[in-house]
């Protein structure tokens, strides 16, 4: 390499990355064309629809679950079975510390106390470890949330779960795809809960999905999402308060035709992340998390940490200077741990007040919470994306890249 070459694109180089990746398709005649035949229906009612009961037929058979409501969100799909759950105000759920603000909501609204555990320092899914620390009388559930794509150590949550009798709600919302054990994550737990959000690996703009094979939690799970009303026996006198958190129909078209390149998608990311993360790991100064036996990442994005001391600029130079170089990276991908978010912080959950907490149901004190390992992988990690529209060429010149910067800016 010439000095040129070896300067980075930040300082006056030429940037690695050339030409910058191209627009990316992630819609066309699949969803066309079910959106052409919904077009000409009567209804775009969910219950029943043509496009939904397809959704259904075509989700359930990559993802094989007995009971599902296919609804708005994964945060509905979330609360929806948290709700199914049935737990007296005042319960605890373990989640993680780093995940999205989906993970809990729900939980807020059903007047349950999120319990934040630690993760690991390397993936950011949640340290069963930690995890079995923060169990108490109190705690009925934990919420797995399979990180960036790579899925949990299910062996070590189930184990912790049945030690305490614990419900498992798995967040698959950012890792359609995934395996553990070969089985597609979402069915080792109680509910597996999916997301079609805009930035997920298949987006109908927002939807979700939340399904189980326990026939008691899930008989009736629809109308968790749906004012409670039942559908199959008609009439409206519901017996409790739900939310309406129902799918539409053009929503059900658009995730049809997405479901339909699920396994593609999949499987051009995992070829892409499998040799990114190789070359990643073969440069000093940053560590990358790896499968395990048990796992098959479908890498929604990447998250190497940088090593501490390994390079003299901060997390967020280093980020400017790789997006200087064409690198389609960001710094951490939640500014903070959960609990550390201003209403946690504040216990500011309804107009400046936490019920719960003032009516003595809990003792939960949010500032108190202490979670250092998700501190410190927010701190040192590097967001990458990674998508279906990529190539070779553009993920070993990110590797590339790296390897300029890392040697560049070497302590
Ligand atoms: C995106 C996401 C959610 C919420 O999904 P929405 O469809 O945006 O409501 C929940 N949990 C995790 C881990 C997510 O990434």
């Amino acid at each position: 390499m010439n000095a040129s070459a070896d300067k980075p694109a930040i300082a006056g180089g030429s940037p690695t990355v050339q030409p910058a990746p191209g627009r990316r398709h992630r819609w066309g005649g699949l969803e066309l064309a079910r959106l052409t035949t919904m077009v000409e229906q009567e209804s775009l009612f969910y219950w029943g629809g043509p496009q939904t009961t397809e959704l259904l037929r075509r989700f359930t058979a990559l993802y094989p679950l007995e009971h599902c409501m296919p609804c708005s969100s994964g945060t509905a799909a979330l609360h929806i079975a948290v709700a199914a759950l049935k737990l007296p105000p005042g319960s605890e759920i373990i989640v993680p510390a780093i995940t999205d603000m989906g993970s809990v909501i729900g939980i807020l609204y059903q007047q349950l106390v999120p319990v934040f555990a630690d993760v690991d320092p390397l993936t950011g899914n949640i340290d069963p470890e930690d995890a079995a620390r923060r169990v108490t009388a109190r705690t009925r559930a934990i919420m797995p949330v399979h990180l960036a794509g790579m899925p949990c150590d299910m062996t070590a949550v189930m184990a912790l779960a049945q030690k305490h009798e614990l419900l498992v709600i798995e967040d698959c919302a950012q890792a359609w795809g995934a395996t553990w054990q070969g089985q597609p994550v979402g069915l080792q737990g109680d509910f597996g809960c999916y997301s079609f959000n805009e930035f997920k690996h298949l987006s109908c703009g927002d939807g979700g999905m939340v399904g189980t094979n326990r026939d008691d939690l899930g008989h009736g799970l629809s109308k968790w999402g749906d004012k409670h009303y039942d559908r199959v026996a008609g009439g409206r006198n519901p017996p409790t308060l739900s939310p309406n958190y129902r799918i539409t129909e053009p929503q059900s078209a658009v995730a049809c035709g997405q479901l339909a390149r699920h396994n593609d998608l999949v499987a051009t990311r995992r070829r892409l992340g499998l040799r990114l993360s190789r070359a990643l790991a073969a440069l000093d100064g940053i560590s990358v998390a790896f499968d395990t036996p048990d796992t098959a990442s479908s890498f929604w994005f990447m998250l190497p940490r940088l090593e501490p001391d390994a390079v003299r600029v901060s997390r967020n130079e280093f980020v400017a200077a790789l997006k200087a170089e064409g690198v389609l990276s960001e710094g951490a991908y939640i500014p903070s741990p959960v609990p550390h978010y201003a209403l946690f912080q504040n216990h500011d959950f309804f107009a400046g007040t936490w019920p719960l907490r003032d009516t003595g149901m809990t003792t939960m004190n949010y500032r108190e919470v202490k979670v250092p390992q998700a501190e410190d992988l927010l701190a040192r990690c590097v967001t990458l994306t990674l998508h279906e529209g990529l190539t070779e060429t553009y993920v070993d010149q990110v590797a590339a890249a790296f390897a300029k910067l890392l040697n560049f800016y070497a302590n």
